[in-house]
């Protein structure tokens, strides 16, 4: 949306494909508490719809569509790119590939039975079903804390379990969760199986320092936030990636395909946040710009 933002109102004629069976990760968040210039807070959806608001404003083109493949094509002796969707192709000379991340699943007995009978990776989404009830969190990061502490306001109890003896959230996160006396940690610990009958019962979890130690939580949600896996497979092969599947793109968002520019949690870097999306989203399309006008002989 960002990089949106930018290329349209550099004049530039820009469409935006969002996936027509993905979302973006930050409408699934309940509270946005780090987005600077927002002190109250504000919701995932509420701030995407702000950011589309903005971009529509200044004539960005957007269409709901799922990108297959981006392939290389030329018009004489200008080089472009064929960007293909379920429904047809689309040409143009540069593109910004800000195509996310998606959670990663256990690979437990269990989980994908349960998914959506207990089962969930969505604390914003799912969490109102478990009012009263007893739930899982499985993670420590901040994705993890921050989903526990919203769940919190709905169910009986929250119980982290987490394969380290310490949290790997944010410090402000992790004193929130200690304070919370609906939360319970069960440290160095791991999910074993996910059972139940209809729907989740329990969860058996195993100490990873002593593998014969293992309990039942009783519980009918589990909520699992145990790290992201870039979606860039349309990309595969096109620009590189790193070991983890992620784009490696350069400080100025260039990857290593000449013309195509990445941002936001499907590359490589430090920081998976709203705030940095949004500034890498900005440089990408700065640089698009700059590449478009050097093919057009417009640069200066
Ligand atoms: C539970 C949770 C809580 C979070 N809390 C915070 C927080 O408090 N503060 C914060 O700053 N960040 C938070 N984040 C992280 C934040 O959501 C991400 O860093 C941010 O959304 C990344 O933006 P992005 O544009 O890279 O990816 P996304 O926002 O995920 O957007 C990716 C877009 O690409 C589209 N797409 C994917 N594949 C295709 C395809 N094949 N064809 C077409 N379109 C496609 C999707 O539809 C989507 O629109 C949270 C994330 C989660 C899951």
């Amino acid at each position: 949306m960002t990089a949106g933002i930018y290329a349209s109102r550099a004049s530039l004629r820009t469409l935006l494909i969002e996936g027509a069976s993905s979302i973006s990760q930050i409408t699934v968040t309940d509270i946005i508490e780090n987005y600077p210039g927002m002190p109250e807070g504000i919701s995932g959806f509420e701030l995407v719809e702000r950011f589309k608001k903005q971009a529509l404003q200044f004539g960005l083109e957007i269409a709901s569509e799922d990108v297959i493949g981006i392939a290389k094509t030329h018009w004489g002796n200008t080089e472009g790119w064929k960007v293909t969707s379920a429904h047809r192709d689309y040409e143009a000379l540069a593109v910004i590939v800000a195509t996310g991340a998606y959670w990663r699943k256990l690979g437990v007995r269990g989980e994908d039975v349960f998914v959506g009978k207990g089962v969930s990776y969505c604390a914003t989404c799912d969490g109102p079903i478990y009012k009263n009830r007893d739930v899982v969190v499985v993670g420590g990061g901040d994705a993890a804390v921050q989903e526990a502490v919203f769940l919190t306001k709905f169910v009986k109890k929250v119980t982290i379990v987490h394969r380290r003896n310490r949290l790997r959230a944010t410090k402000a996160l992790e004193k929130r969760a200690i304070a919370n006396s609906k939360i319970e940690f069960a440290w160095n610990s791991v999910v074993e199986e996910i059972s139940g009958g209809n729907v989740v019962e329990k969860v058996k979890i195993r100490d990873v320092k002593s593998p014969d130690i293992g309990r039942e939580i009783p519980a009918q949600g589990v909520f699992i936030f145990i790290g992201l896996t870039p979606k860039t497979d349309m990309v595969r092969g096109i620009v590189d990636l790193d070991d983890g599947g992620y784009i490696v793109a350069d400080r100025e968002m260039q990857t290593s395909a000449k013309g195509i520019f990445a941002g936001g949690d499907c590359i490589r870097k430090r920081l998976r946040q709203v705030v940095t999306a949004c500034g890498d989203g900005a440089t990408a399309a700065a640089s698009a710009q700059h590449y478009v006008e050097e093919l057009k002989g417009e640069s200066y």
